[in-house]
């Protein structure tokens, strides 16, 4: 049996970045012969093992066909008959489907290499269009590789465009796209990713709420860049270069969704997107089951965004509320986060990348000046259950009014 390392470990060498997961191809073995070598079994569908010692992953070189819809729609043929050629050429891009020995000897039948010169994503042959998940894949690396200077191939895009016309990105599971959107949000430049769906129509498929924002205006006054998709793909290049977390990043990209139901008579204005977007929020939150964090975020970033920004003007029963409704006593973190989301929505317009955001300050400090009432005491008092929690309302009442005087 021939080994080699195939796909990112091969590509991220070339481009000189650091290599972390290797994945590895097996040629002229069968099943019973990697099994007597101590390989575990894993994947049901198609012959992978892992290594006894170092855990990575070891696939059997295999063919593939397309034999239905969706992702079970594949017959797989793995034999030790199967060249390394044949495996290399059911994959997905150039840059992923080269192969190198432990010499470093590089097998490169699709002209990978070309390809990472040219900074081109490149599908390998027109099976591409056999997996409607590639069209995320691709757009996922278009993501990690821009500020290299990578761009999607004019016909790859085409491909991509086709696959997204035909339906077929429909069959997807939630699992599978979840993994490549959260994957390609917390790559360097996010934005892009949902720049490639969209330059290939798969954008209105996977989410048509982002995708109506395109072509949605918004004031100039607060919004230099006018248009509400080009804003919602600012506010997730900050998210990006302010390095925040997932949760952060997904909210972002939610946030203005209700300004895509505005009625046109009605711009620039958007009265009340913070509520009409909530129904939208909750149905892309769905539709890819985002993990519950990621969910919650998003929704009461859509929900309170504007109250962050008039911070400093909220009267302090407003400021209660939006503390109570985030549970900033138990819940400090999600309070930050949503305070992270604000400052990258006020960053993400044209010109005003650099602004301060004061009110990031302002809300944690009124945060602390409601934490800081003591529960003690109003128990000694004789306060129980609903009285007690009334009672405890009030004194923070007295303390943001306290916090917004001094402020
Ligand atoms: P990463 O750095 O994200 O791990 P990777 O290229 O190693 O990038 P993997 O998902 O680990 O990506 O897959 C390993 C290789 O398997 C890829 O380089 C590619 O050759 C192939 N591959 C994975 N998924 C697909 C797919 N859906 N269609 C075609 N080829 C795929
Ligand atoms: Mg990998």
């Amino acid at each position: 049996m021939q080994i080699y390392k195939v796909g990112g470990a091969v590509r991220d060498r070339l481009l000189g970045k650091p290599v972390t997961d290797i994945d590895w191809v097996v040629v002229g073995a069968t099943t019973e012969e990697m099994l007597a070598k101590g390989f575990r079994p894993v994947g049901a569908d198609f012959p992978v093992f892992l290594h006894p010692k170092t855990g990575e992953e070891y696939a059997l070189a295999r063919t593939e066909r397309k034999s239905g819809r969706g992702y079970g729609g594949f017959t797989f043929h793995a034999s030790p008959e199967v060249t390394l050629e044949e495996d290399l050429i059911r994959r997905d891009l150039t840059i992923n489907a080269m192969a190198e020995d432990d010499q470093q000897n590089l097998t490169d039948p699709y002209h990978g290499q070309r390809d990472l010169e040219a900074r081109l994503l490149r599908h390998v042959s027109p099976a591409f269009a056999e997996d409607p998940l590639r069209v995320l894949r691709v757009a996922r690396f278009a993501a990690r590789y821009a500020g290299l200077g990578f761009s999607v191939a004019a016909e790859t895009l085409e491909l991509m465009r086709q696959l997204s016309d035909s339906g077929e990105l429909e069959a997807l599971t939630a699992e599978r796209s979840w993994k490549e959107i959260s994957r390609a949000l917390m790559e360097d430049q996010p934005q892009v990713f949902i720049e490639v769906l969209r330059a290939c129509d798969a954008l209105k498929v996977l989410m048509p709420e982002v995708d109506a924002l395109f072509g949605v205006p918004q004031p100039e006054a607060h919004h230099p860049e006018i248009d509400t998709g080009v804003h919602t793909l600012s506010v997730l290049e900050q998210s990006a270069l302010h390095k925040q977390p997932l949760t952060v990043r997904w909210a972002c990209l939610l946030h203005d969704l209700g300004k895509g139901l505005t009625p046109e008579a009605d711009w620039p204005r958007h009265i009340a997107h913070e509520h009409t977007g909530l129904k939208l929020i909750k149905a892309v939150n769905e539709r890819f089951k985002a993990p519950k964090d990621c969910q919650e975020l998003a929704l009461l970033v859509g929900q309170y965004h504007t109250h962050g920004h008039r911070a400093l003007e909220l009267k302090p029963s407003t400021l209660l509320e939006l503390l109570q409704s985030f549970d900033v006593y138990r819940r400090p973190q999600r309070f930050e986060e949503f305070i992270a989301a604000c400052e990258m929505d006020a960053r993400g317009r044209k010109g005003l990348e650099q602004r301060t955001y004061p009110q990031a300050d302002y809300l944690r400090g009124a945060a602390n000046a409601a934490r800081g009432v003591a529960v003690q005491p109003l128990l000694e008092k004789g306060f129980k259950g609903p009285e007690l929690g009334e009672a405890i309302k009030l004194e923070r009442l007295k303390a943001l009014k306290a916090y917004k005087e001094q402020a």
